[in-house]
């Protein structure tokens, strides 16, 4: 499969990748911005472009595919992109004398000029993607001009939330940990409605205990409400429980503000220490939930090399990675072999960020889908707290570094301050800062922004929405 052969080396770390992609895919030309003369660089003022106050700067570009070859068939034919300013190159000079297959804000980007396919955009287009048409047209170039089998698509999403109900930072801050176990366990009522009604399953990525002044607690001890949720979402046949470590603490005991906020529990553990906490977390999974984890994240996805994966890969877990390492070329890409564990790798395929505005569009999940490519997506919860934070620490960077104002703005960013209180919080300072109408509109379109408009999405655009082990089992058979 293309993208698969385009990260092979290690993501999009490059050189290395764009001259191996130039080799591997037949008759494709991918054009780095910068890297030829045939072509121009993107120019400010291109796309209509706005910078947002304290934000960094988002646009709003037209795709269109400008072309009724066969290449095409079955793809939207309009897709608005949202988001920070995408890097494409134009291809003026080669549709001179080519096939322009789409244009962005009327301008060519990717460009079918016999015998080759012009690319004018970056081959790595997961993570937090700009181009939803490039792996569709790759795929239908390889089948249709190259003459390769490519595999029926069978689109498959994987939705995979972490920390909840709640980590050891967040049972050890909590003024009132009972309030925090009935926030929770309304957050995981929803999702499991959702689920029934909607025919998905979704995946818990669990984190069993807080330390205590004498040892460690169980999180189940202290999240009744919430477990017993998760335990009725598992009843149903829509929850799937996985292991997400032990103490989610690097430095566990440890209350000073810097170890509290370093979640990266395995990184120093040696093998005997890293095969405590993955048997501790199972064993407490196992008395939880009756059932063993069906995979495992570390917190942070901090493996220690050679040490963590081949440890969890003892228990049958599934270990899983996110989309950064695959791009700093730290793992794998999805369905490629990890050379820690000879296993197909899980690695999520996007990521809230960048691209997130664009996650509520069917059309944009259209096209993974016609290229048969795996959505695995991480929330920490229904309303995408994530993106939110992002919105607020933005907001932050435009204020005065000692001011009160500021420092109001970063409290309101903590994972233990409930989602409306910190959306009420930010549209103050929203007001305060850019004005009312803005923050209106602003807050209206972040409100959007939750993990139901996202999976309905996917949903609409054909995806079948399973469990993180039912898509890792497809990679699995998939050869
Ligand atoms: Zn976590």
């Amino acid at each position: 499969m293309a993208f698969s052969t385009a990260a092979a080396d290690g993501g999009v770390e490059s050189d290395r990748l764009w001259s191996r992609l130039h080799e591997t895919v037949p008759g494709v030309v991918f054009i780095a911005p910068g890297d030829s003369k045939e072509e121009r660089p993107i120019a400010e003022g291109q796309s209509r472009g706005i910078r947002r106050d304290g934000c960094s700067a988002e646009c709003r570009v037209v795709l269109t595919l400008t072309s009724d070859s066969t290449l095409a068939s079955g793809l939207p034919k309009r897709i608005a992109y949202l988001g920070p300013r995408p890097d494409f190159v134009y291809l003026d000079e080669i549709a001179k004398n080519g096939h322009v297959l789409v244009s962005a804000d009327g301008l060519p980007v990717i460009v079918e000029r016999r015998p080759h396919l012009f690319m004018g955009v970056s081959p790595w287009q997961l993570g937090s993607p700009v181009m939803p048409y490039l792996y569709p047209l790759l795929k239908a170039w390889l089948s249709q001009r190259a003459g390769l089998e490519t595999m029926p698509a069978s689109p498959l999403a994987a939705f995979r939330f972490d920390d909840l109900p709640a980590t050891a930072h967040e049972v050890i801050s909590a003024s009132r940990v009972d309030e925090l176990d009935h926030a929770r366990a309304a957050t995981i009522g929803r999702l499991r409605r959702f689920a029934n009604e909607r025919g998905v399953v979704m995946s818990f990525a669990y984190s069993t205990h807080f330390p205590t002044a004498d040892g460690f607690g169980r999180i189940a001890d202290r999240m009744p409400c919430s477990v017993a949720e998760l335990k009725k979402g598992q009843a149903e046949g829509s929850f799937e429980i996985g292991s997400h470590g032990m103490v989610h603490l690097r430095h566990p005991g440890d209350r000073r503000p810097e170890a509290e906020s370093d979640h990266r529990e395995f990184i120093d553990l040696d093998e005997r220490a890293t095969e405590d906490h993955i048997a501790a977390s199972k064993g407490e999974i196992e008395r939880a939930f009756g059932l063993a984890p069906r995979f495992f994240v570390a917190p942070a996805w901090a493996y220690r090399q050679g040490v963590t994966k081949p440890a969890a890969a003892k228990h049958a877990a599934i270990s899983i990675d996110s989309t950064q390492h695959v791009e700093s070329g730290d793992c794998p890409p999805i369905g490629a072999t990890d050379p820690e564990t000879q296993r197909p790798s899980l690695a999520e395929t996007f990521r809230p960020g960048a691209s997130l505005l664009n996650f509520t569009n069917p059309d944009f999940w259209r096209c993974y889908a016609v290229a048969g490519i795996p959505i695995h997506f991480m929330q920490h919860s229904d309303v995408d707290r994530d993106r939110l934070g992002w919105v607020i620490r933005g907001m932050a960077a435009g204020l005065p570094q000692s001011g009160r104002l500021r420092r109001l703005v970063l409290a309101m960013d903590s994972a233990s301050t409930p989602a409306y209180r910190r959306a009420v919080a930010a549209f103050v300072i929203a007001v305060n800062g850019v004005g009312f109408g803005r923050a209106v509109a602003l807050f209206l379109r972040e409100a959007r922004l939750d993990v139901y408009r996202v999976m309905g999405a996917a949903l609409s655009a054909g995806y079948r929405c399973v469990a993180v082990s039912a898509l890792y089992e497809s990679l699995s058979t998939r050869g």
